[in-house]
């Protein structure tokens, strides 16, 4: 297949296509570097089954030639990075959807869509874990709302493709992921302990640190991605690990890998921040045969890896 990833020189797009490639597909790969950079692509630069194109997708899309499929990934994903580009991130789900939803109806393309589990918003806790069937708790005018509302209606517009246009749809509902290619100062709770952590600084602890996240570690959110791809399953999926931990057991255990001498500093808890979140995964599981394989300590440890190289690399 030849496939077009937009966002695909993120964190999750970048490890989409190398996993693409090696499935044998060709990759069209398109991103304006807002929050990615080139150097999670530089080793595809040479590869004849890879093109970069370096394009706003809120912006019309042009792709030459056949494609098979578009897996629409272009957006910041971090609370940090979407509340500093709020309309960018607004844009990015309405038009950039809009856009990538129109290459796949020009190309008669299957269309993916990655959605998230901030659609669920603060979750209550009748809904805990989050099944797909919860409509969700969200403040539209809130400070995730440009991300929470802009992935509400990016699914919205991928349902009336798919009903109205006959558009081969899905929609992933991503919960936290984390591994090799994040950023270390995009914001996210893990490259900022790790990177706290492996300076010798303290842990910034939001809150009392009881608030929950499930962490997945991303080779296997990039396998359920592309099973789901593959399936035939036009509603929403959740795709995550069901691991639950509280933020400060995540920092405790950050400290103990990292042989850090490391210590926690609480700071206040950000407006709306969700206090608790866990996926059902059991329909993945069901649907697609998925199930998350890397559990916590591996997936820790290899990130480690990752985040000790690139420190030492800036410091060298
Ligand atoms: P990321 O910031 O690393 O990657 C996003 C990529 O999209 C970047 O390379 C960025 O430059 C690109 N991009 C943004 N706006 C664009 C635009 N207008 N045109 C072209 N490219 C644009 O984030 P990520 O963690 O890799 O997230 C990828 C996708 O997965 C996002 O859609 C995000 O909402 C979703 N998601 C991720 C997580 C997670 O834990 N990583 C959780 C839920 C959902
Ligand atoms: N968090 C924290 N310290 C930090 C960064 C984040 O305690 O330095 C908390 C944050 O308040 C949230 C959790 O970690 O409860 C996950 O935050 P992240 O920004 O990774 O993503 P979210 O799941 O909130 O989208």
């Amino acid at each position: 297949m030849r496939i077009v990833v937009t966002g695909g020189a993120g964190f999750v797009g970048s490890n989409v296509c190398d996993y693409l490639l090696e499935k044998g597909h060709s990759v069209v790969c398109i991103d304006n570097l807002l929050t990615g950079t080139k150097e999670n692509i530089a080793h595809l630069v040479d590869n004849e089954k890879f093109t970069y194109i370096e394009h706003n997708v809120s912006e019309h899309i042009v792709v030459e030639g056949e494609v098979d499929a578009v897996m629409h990934l272009a957006s910041p994903a971090s609370p940090k990075d979407y509340t500093k580009h709020a309309i960018p991130t607004l844009k990015v789900g309405s038009l950039g959807t809009l856009n990538a939803l129109g290459l796949a109806k020009v190309k008669r393309a299957k269309f993916l869509l990655t959605s998230t589990s901030e659609v669920y918003g603060d979750p209550d806790r009748k809904h805990h874990p989050q099944k797909e069937s919860y409509y969700g708790n969200v403040n539209p005018v809130g400070p995730r709302g440009m991300y929470d509302e802009a992935k509400r209606f990016a699914e919205a517009l991928t349902m009336a493709y798919y009903s109205d246009e006959k558009i081969d749809t899905r929609i992933a509902r991503l919960f936290n992921t984390y591994g090799p290619r994040m950023r270390l100062d995009d914001g996210r709770v893990l490259p900022t302990f790790m990177s706290q952590a492996l300076n010798g600084e303290g842990l910034t602890v939001f809150g009392d640190g009881k608030q929950t996240r499930s962490f997945c570690y991303i080779s296997d959110m990039v396998e359920g991605l592309y099973k789901l791809l593959m399936s035939d399953e036009h509603e929403p999926v959740n795709l995550g690990n069901p691991s639950e931990i509280t933020v400060l057991q995540l920092a405790e255990e950050v400290i103990e890998l990292t042989s850090s001498k490391s210590g926690i500093i609480f700071k206040p808890l950000p407006q709306d921040d969700p206090k608790v979140r866990r996926p059902d995964i059991s329909k993945a599981r069901n649907v697609l045969d998925w199930n998350p394989k890397v559990d916590r300590q591996e997936g820790l440890a290899k990130t480690m890896e990752y985040f000790t190289r690139k420190i030492q690399s800036q410091t060298a």
